[in-house]
Order: structure tokens, then C-alpha cells, then sequence
């Protein structure tokens, strides 16, 4: 990864290279950790970064969730956010707040640990490569399950819960594909491994709803509403592997993705193996929307 200068940490801007925890934070031994992952993008109209307030409410839902405390209120992050940027003289870049258990307590009752939050940002280029965003990526089903309600909350973002991704990414990367696509525990499709799906079939564009165990993404609401905007027949539905063969399109979306289409599934190609017409779509008026190109979605950009 490419490094910057400062570290925001609890409201002080610290060095880079001095940005360090005790061994015994709790975090590190448990997962108990809440984050996000945000963008930034230069616009029209200078630095804007897309959906913040809306990643800043996410990371509070998140930290409620899984119990910690974070002491900030949404306007200070969102604020901190900006102040990242604009220190590091980041004009675009990938934003990372992370919340989580410090020191005080190394038991599994954390109630003694104070909460730490930080703020790291810097440049990122496309997650899934240049070559995925124009060619489409190889995806293969895991052979993990997404991580189920019953025992996580997979609409939010805990760090510990991150393990599931990771294996699944893993996995994928070591047996030549470029992601994983998880299915939750009755077998039906999730998402990615940090991203949400998208199938296009018969002209419908079809993603899992949130009781498939997904993450309800920012990305994916707003390529949602940009589509069913466009005049794209949007729907939530269940989808199982089966449908995934016969998908005539499909993508992933995600705040580090952003719009990436899946041009093979588990050694099938999807239609035509290549990125289809609303997957194309899809990426255009998302990348126009988050460089401030679509006046009528300006109010997902929050200007540095
Ligand atoms: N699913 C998972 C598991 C993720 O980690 C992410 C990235 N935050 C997403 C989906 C996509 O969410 P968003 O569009 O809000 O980045």
C-alpha cells in the first residue's frame, strides 16, 4: 500500500510511522473492532468524497451493534475525514476509520477497555485491477459460507468477522481466480468478499436482499437507485448458484471495487464473457456520478 503522512487518532493528526498500538490492545487478540472503507474522488467541483455521512452513520450503526462505544459523534468523523485529506493534500484516495478495543481489558468481557478511533487515508487505485474494471474478473464459488446472523451481524462491519472474508479470498486468489462469491448458509448467494453481486437476466437486474446474509452496501443502494432511475427493472431476489450460471450479466460493486463486472463464473463464461450492456451501464453513470458529472445525485458528494 502506498503510504501518507498523518494519522488522524482521536483527534490528533499523528505521523505515519508513529501511528502504533500496545500488543495488548484488544482489538488485535479478538476482532473487536468496528470500520469503513470510503472514497474520495476529484470532481467538477473539487475533492468531493461520495456517501460520507452516510459511511460515518454506518460505522456508528456498526459500532452499536457489536456494543463499543465510540465516543465521537457523526459530524466530528465526517469533519476528521476531511481533515485526512486535506493534510496528507490527498485530492483523491481511499478513507479507513476504524473504531475498536483498546487497552484495559484482555478478558472476553470488554467492558473496562477504552475505545480507540482512528482515521488513515491514501491513494488507491481500482481494487480488482485496471484489467478487471475494462475485461471483467474470474470469480469462483467458495468453499466457505458467508457468516450467518445467528452467529455475527453481517450488515455490519466488525473487523473480527473479516476472517470469513479473508479465507474466501484467499482461497480464490490461490486457485487462480480473482474473488470470491460466498453463499450463506441455506446455499443461496450472498456476495462477494467485500462486495455485493449483481445478476443481470432477461433484461432484470437482480441482487440478494439483506436476509441472504449481505452487507447492505452504499455502492450497491446507490447503483440500485441510479438503474431503477434509468428506467433498469431493479429487483431483490434470492439467487442460487444455478441462476449464477445462467446469468446473462453480472457484477460486484463496492466502495473499493466500485463497479466491476464478473466476466466468468467458476470456469463458465457469464454471457457472453464479456462486460455486458447494463453492467456498462452501470459503471458509466456510476463513475460520472461520483466525479460530479449528474448534477441530480450531487448530494452524495461532500466536498473537502
Ligand atoms: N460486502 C462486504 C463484506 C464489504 O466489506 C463491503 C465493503 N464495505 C461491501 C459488501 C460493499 O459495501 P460498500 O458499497 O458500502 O463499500
Amino acid at each position: 500500500m502506498e503510504s501518507s503522512k498523518f494519522i488522524w487518532m482521536d483527534g490528533e493528526m499523528v505521523p505515519w510511522e508513529e501511528a502504533n498500538v500496545h500488543v495488548l490492545t484488544h482489538a488485535l487478540h479478538y476482532g473487536s473492532g468496528v470500520f469503513e472503507g470510503i472514497r474520495a474522488y476529484r470532481t467538477t467541483d473539487g475533492t468531493a468524497v461520495f456517501r460520507l455521512t452516510d459511511h460515518i452513520r454506518r460505522l456508528h450503526y456498526s459500532a452499536k451493534a457489536y456494543g463499543i462505544e465510540i465516543g465521537w459523534p457523526v459530524e466530528s468523523l465526517v469533519a476528521a475525514c476531511k481533515d485526512v485529506l486535506l493534510v496528507n493534500e490527498l485530492d483523491e484516495g481511499y478513507i479507513r476509520p476504524l473504531s475498536f478495543l483498546h487497552l484495559g481489558a484482555i478478558g472476553l468481557n470488554p467492558a473496562s477497555a477504552k475505545v480507540k478511533t482512528i482515521i488513515a487515508a491514501w491513494k488507491w487505485g481500482a481494487y480488482l485491477g485496471e484489467d478487471g474494471i475494462r475485461d471483467g474478473i474470474r470469480v469462483r464459488i467458495s468453499s466457505w459460507r458467508r457468516i450467518d446472523q445467528s452467529s455475527f451481524i453481517p450488515t455490519a462491519k466488525g473487523t473480527g468477522q473479516y476472517l470469513n472474508s479473508i479465507m474466501a479470498k484467499s482461497e480464490a486468489v490461490k486457485t487462480g481466480y480473482d474473488e470470491a462469491v460466498m453463499l450463506n448458509s441455506d446455499g443461496n448467494v450472498s456476495e462477494g468478499s467485500g462486495e455485493n453481486i449483481f445478476v443481470v437476466k432477461d433484461g432484470k437486474l437482480l441482487t440478494p436482499p439483506v436476509s441472504s446474509g449481505i452487507l447492505d452496501g452504499l455502492t450497491r443502494q446507490s447503483v440500485m437507485t441510479l438503474l431503477a432511475d434509468a428506467g433498469v427493472d431493479v429487483r431483490e431476489a434470492t439467487i442460487t448458484r444455478g441462476h449464477l450460471y445462467g446469468a446473462d450479466e453480472m457484477f460486484l460493486t463496492g466502495t473499493a471495487a466500485e463497479v466491476t463486472p464478473i466476466r466468468e463464473v467458476d470456469d463458465r463464461p457469464v454471457g457472453e464473457g464479456k462486460p455486458g450492456p447494463v453492467t456498462r451501464q452501470a459503471q458509466d453513470l456510476f463513475g460520472k456520478i461520483v466525479h460530479g458529472e449528474l448534477p441530480e445525485y450531487r448530494e452524495w458528494l461532500e466536498k473537502v
